[in-house]
């Protein structure tokens, strides 16, 4: 049996180059940075290496990257060091949208329980955010604004160069979770007009558990947690120096071939889309021009996500219906439901998130194994037979 990863944006492969950039971290060069002795300044030189790494591939300056534990961290960490540098200045309104990642949406839920007004913004059937709509959003009593730089469920890249500009001119702390789209497209923080971004190692083929922060110089980290001058006293704790020389190396090896490897993974993406578009009453997600390289995602009218991912398992397909994150809870996925698909279909979502290593040969593997593991699920469905028979409406076309 052909077996085909296809949930990248839940996680990728640790790269063989990664993992060989980290093992000198476990055993010979492990000393710990803090240590005056050679064996810890030899390790400081490394992490500050990866540090400059980092900040050659975001275009930004070494001092304005911190390293984390992950993506979500470093959400919660931007996300809190701007609302509190504006409520210093009386500033409590945060703007973002319907459908971002659990890190920002629950770090601002948290956030209003302590006095900051939230807005979220409409995404839209295609499932982005407009400058306008942003710029319209912005009050006096703005403290930041916080958007995606493209969604992991269903691939949309959103305008952020221009969101940036608005928020720049209005004179608003402007924070992009990019975690699905650094090492995916080209970044530049300057470029970008964006004054903090979250990334993380585990979705750029490198290890899990760590990923960093950028925060413009000027503009004050706050500490999440409290401990020792890790970090310049921002992050404390000793510095996890393997998975940080490891996500450093899968980033370099990334922005080595990224032109590369987005034609390869926009041919394998359209390649997919072109195929899955043939099965009767589906709809594609997300916004289908400006889309992540890597993501395909589609409702499939009639069945249950649930059933066609269990099914495409046991054809050594590894998908997801949504974010790993939604699994396990009955409700569907929030981003579905933020570009408006009805209760109905939102459950018949399938996610196929690719990367380099995907082939065109377990495209075509998955092409045919989700129409006929379709038809299977809606031969047994009850309320495919109702949709078929005219008692129900059809939401989807034909
Ligand atoms: C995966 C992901 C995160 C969380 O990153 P972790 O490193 O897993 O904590 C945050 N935002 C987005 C958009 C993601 O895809």
């Amino acid at each position: 049996m052909m077996k085909v990863y296809a949930d990248n944006a839940a996680t990728t492969r640790t790269s063989e180059a990664a993992v060989q950039a980290m093992m000198p971290y476990f055993t010979t060069v492990f000393g710990n940075p803090s240590s005056l002795h050679s064996e810890g300044q030899r390790a400081k030189e490394a992490l500050e290496e990866a540090r400059a790494t980092l900040a050659k591939h975001l275009g930004c300056t070494p001092r304005e990257i911190y390293f984390t534990s992950g993506g979500t961290e470093a959400d919660n960490m931007a996300i809190r060091s701007a609302a509190f540098f504006g409520a210093r200045k009386d500033k409590r309104h945060i703007i973002s949208t319907k459908y971002e990642h659990h890190a920002v949406l629950h770090t601002l839920r948290k956030l209003e329980k302590e006095g900051f007004e939230v807005t979220l913004l409409e995404v839209g059937e295609l499932g982005t955010v407009s400058a306008e709509q942003v710029k319209a959003a912005i009050r006096p009593d703005t403290a930041l604004v916080t958007i995606m730089y493209a969604n992991n469920e269903i691939g949309s890249i959103l305008p952020i160069r221009q969101i940036g500009a608005v928020c720049k001119e209005a004179g608003v702390v402007f924070h992009t979770d990019a975690v699905q789209a650094v090492a995916h497209l080209p970044i530049n923080v300057v470029e970008d007009n964006v004054d903090m971004l979250s990334l993380s190692g585990h979705k750029l083929h490198g290890p899990r558990g760590v990923g960093a922060m950028y925060i413009r110089k000027g503009l004050p980290p706050v500490n999440l947690l409290e401990g020792g001058a890790q970090e310049r006293g921002k992050r404390p704790g000793t510095e996890n120096l393997p998975g940080i020389m490891g996500m450093a190396q899968a980033l370099d090896d990334a922005c080595a071939h990224l032109d590369e490897n987005m034609r390869k993974v926009t041919a394998l993406r359209d390649r997919l889309i072109a195929g899955l578009s043939g099965i009767p009453h589906c709809v594609l997600n997300g916004d289908p021009v400006h889309r992540l390289p890597g993501n395909v995602s589609f409702c499939f009218e009639g069945i249950e996500g649930e059933s066609l991912l269990l099914l495409l398992d046991s054809k050594g397909i590894s998908a997801s219906s949504g974010s790993a994150c939604t699994s396990g809870s009955l409700d569907p996925s929030h981003v579905l439901l933020a570009i408006g698909r009805p209760h109905e279909i939102a459950h018949g979502s399938l996610r196929l998130s690719l990367s380099e290593e995907n082939t065109e040969e377990q495209i075509d593997y998955i092409i045919s194994s989700v129409k006929e593991v379709v038809q299977y699920l809606r031969n047994m469905s009850p309320v495919w037979r109702d949709l078929m028979t005219g008692k129900r409406q059809f939401i989807t076309k034909e």
